[in-house]
């Protein structure tokens, strides 16, 4: 028998693995008893290569409608009710573009936007902000 998994959340050792099968593929996810986090389980997570070349696939630039409508309901909702006027936010993991549209959407609000995407960019200026 295998041992548990820890939470990755809270670290606790009380979890349960689920396994769904959608009929494309088993994915096997923990669920931690105690704080409710439930996620994949990293033996199913990608491989360094098999997670870029999805990232490769994404069209995230302003050209791009319906990425476009999915970020701004996620501004208007998710992050302009908790910014100050001119604030300051991170894209993590902002995708294989120079300019990704988050950016381009926050700074035509009149916020600035450092990105950081361990693929594609991968520098850490962002880190004294
Ligand atoms: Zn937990």
């Amino acid at each position: 028998m295998s041992e548990r998994p820890r939470c990755r959340l809270c670290k606790s050792a009380s979890t349960q693995r689920i396994v769904i099968d959608d009929k494309v593929a088993a994915k096997t996810y923990i669920r931690c008893d105690d704080c409710g986090f439930i996620g994949v389980s990293p033996r199913c997570f990608p491989s360094k290569n098999e997670e870029k070349a999805r990232y490769l696939l994404h069209s995230n630039n302003e050209e791009s409608r319906g990425y476009r409508e999915y970020l701004e309901r996620f501004i208007d909702q998710a992050l302009s009710p908790y910014l100050e006027p001119g604030s300051s936010v991170l894209d993590f993991g902002s995708g294989p573009t120079e300019q990704p549209l988050l950016r381009y959407l926050m700074e035509a609000r009149g916020n600035s936007c450092s990105i950081y995407d361990p693929f594609f960019a991968p520098g850490r200026a962002w880190r004294g902000r």
